[in-house]
């Protein structure tokens, strides 16, 4: 189903003042599990709700408390695997990230390092230009969030909300295959619809229910080509992580600026140091946060208070057998039993709303046309109004009349303009609209040759000249159609104009 015939796209090339420089990029993509209890207790996720009342005891780290995991967290985050076509680990563990977090009262997170539950998969990134990246998953691991501190309630006093405390994380790391900011934010979009297909996070940026780290760093032209044959990282620059983005245009923003800071200091002579940096979007720069801090700062060690997370390949195989279909393969059948261009099936697979209600249009239907409507007329007029298809006034029955009208000459596509007009403003049936307005087009030959005779008759210049120069004959078509209110039927009124002038 991957159409790796695709060309990879060119990395991006930014000048410096002494040579060339290509970008590295390896993302970090922290996705909020869709479930209703925390990783390791009962409380709720609801987002919204008051500040510190989804807090269960081990939440809120009360003496004594044990966690216990939440096996449907467990079964998002394989599902999820499953989707990214990667490793599945019948045996993981859970391992204590030990930092002092001041909204994370255990002062460890539990995370997975050392044996995460999701091994290698792969994203393609389509491109939109016809081509794509296959980017490679390196592992992805179940972790707790933090819950939030916030200083601007009060001058002289910071709150804590515990309700996020031990709401379930996938931690999604790329390898560094992604080579501009383009391509970057592409990889962000592609893997929000996948998971959004999956139902495994609802990828709301806003939210903070997907944020990404970005790990960026610059190497000469030629050699990423050298790592990518020997897998080995002293081929390219020191890297920078840029924590905690959460918007696509921030993303690519952050990238760019980053790469000139290190490309200036390079040239310069200076080195890069490995650190964590914050953007921020009103000076467009980024700034150190921490100097990067190793896996032994943590003092990471296995949780003792959790078993090794041991699951069957029997319950693997059948959340492999209940996956949804996924965007690349919705988008081949789109393309291969609807005829679509490969842009449109883009267009129209972006979202689970947008593809279920074309297909509920083109069914039994033709396809193009349906997709024609969808994208140009629907989702055109639905952008005036900032609505979502999922409230759409035109109900994919109603736009599906529209098309049937049209392809059987009861009305014209200039005809169905209005239609969908009226349709979608009052929620009135197509057909009912037809018939009431007296919008039927003309087929009838004879009442067309009578308005065609009419304008022959009183414009003998116009006869003359279109009769030397055919191309003006358009003209008597365009006053036919006015005469008509725009019903004729535009192939009829085109037959009988050609054939009278040339009488
Ligand atoms: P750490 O163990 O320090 O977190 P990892 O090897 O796990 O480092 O990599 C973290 C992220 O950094 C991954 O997404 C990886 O793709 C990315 N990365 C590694 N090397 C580079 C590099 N030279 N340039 C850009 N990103 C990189
Ligand atoms: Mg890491």
């Amino acid at each position: 189903m991957l159409d790796l015939t695709s060309e990879t796209p060119k990395p991006k090339v930014i000048a410096g003042a002494k040579h060339d420089w290509e970008l590295v990029i390896g993302m970090e993509v922290h996705a909020q599990v869709t479930s209703k209890a925390k990783l390791f207790s009962g409380a709720s996720t609801k987002f919204g709700a008051e500040p510190n009342s989804n807090v269960a005891f081990v939440d809120a780290a009360m003496p004594g408390m044990l966690p216990v995991i939440n096996k449907f967290c467990v079964e998002q985050a394989v599902r999820t695997g499953l989707g990214l076509k990667a490793e599945i680990n019948l045996e993981s563990a859970f391992d204590r990230k030990n930092y002092f977090y001041p909204d994370l009262p255990q002062g460890y997170q539990i995370s997975q390092l050392y044996h995460p539950i999701v091994g290698e998969g792969e994203v393609l990134v389509e491109m939109g230009d016809g081509t794509a990246r296959l980017v490679r998953i390196e592992r992805i691991h179940l972790e707790q969030d933090a819950g939030k501190s916030i200083h601007d309630m009060d001058p002289n006093m910071s709150f804590v909300d515990l309700n996020r405390t031990g709401v379930a994380l996938m931690e999604i790391v790329s390898r560094p295959d992604i080579r501009g900011p383009e391509e970057a934010a592409a990889y962000v979009v592609k893997l929000r619809q996948i998971l959004r297909y999956l139902g495994t996070c609802d990828g709301n940026m806003q939210n903070g229910n997907l944020r990404a780290d970005v790990n960026v760093s610059i190497c000469r032209p030629g050699d990423y080509e050298k790592y990518q044959a020997s897998q080995d990282f002293s081929h390219l620059g020191t890297r920078c992580e840029i924590k905690n983005m959460n918007s696509m245009r921030f993303i690519q923003a952050a990238i760019e600026v980053e790469a000139r800071r290190q490309i200036a200091i390079v040239e310069a002579g200076g080195t890069v140091n490995q650190e964590t940096r914050l953007y921020d979007p009103d000076k467009n720069e980024t700034r150190s946060m921490r100097s990067k801090e190793e896996a032994h700062d943590y003092r990471y060690f296995p949780d003792p208070d959790l078993l090794p997370l041991v699951i069957e390949q029997a319950w693997v195989d059948q959340i492999s057998a209940d996956l949804p279909e996924l965007p690349d393969a919705k988008k081949s059948r789109f393309i291969n039993d609807f005829g679509l261009a490969d842009y449109d099936a883009s267009v129209l697979t972006a979202d689970l709303d947008s593809a279920g209600y074309f297909e509920a249009v083109a069914q039994g239907r033709d396809g193009k046309m349906a997709a024609n409507w969808v994208i140009n007329e629907l989702f055109g007029r639905l952008k005036k109004d900032d609505k979502d298809i999922a409230d759409s006034p035109v109900t994919p029955g109603q736009l599906g009349g529209i098309v049937d009208l049209i392809a059987s000459d009861a009305i014209s596509g200039k005809i169905a303009k209005d239609v969908f007009e009226i349709c979608y403003t009052t929620g009135r049936d197509p057909v009912e609209i037809v018939n009431t307005e007296g919008m039927k087009q003309v087929t009838d030959t004879g009442a067309i040759e009578a308005a065609v005779d009419e304008i022959i008759a009183a414009n003998p210049d116009q006869v003359a000249k279109a009769r030397e120069n055919p191309k003006l004959s358009g003209w008597f078509v365009g006053q036919v159609m006015k005469a008509t209110g725009g019903k004729a039927n535009p192939k009829v009124v085109n037959q009988l104009v050609a054939q009278k002038l040339s009488g």
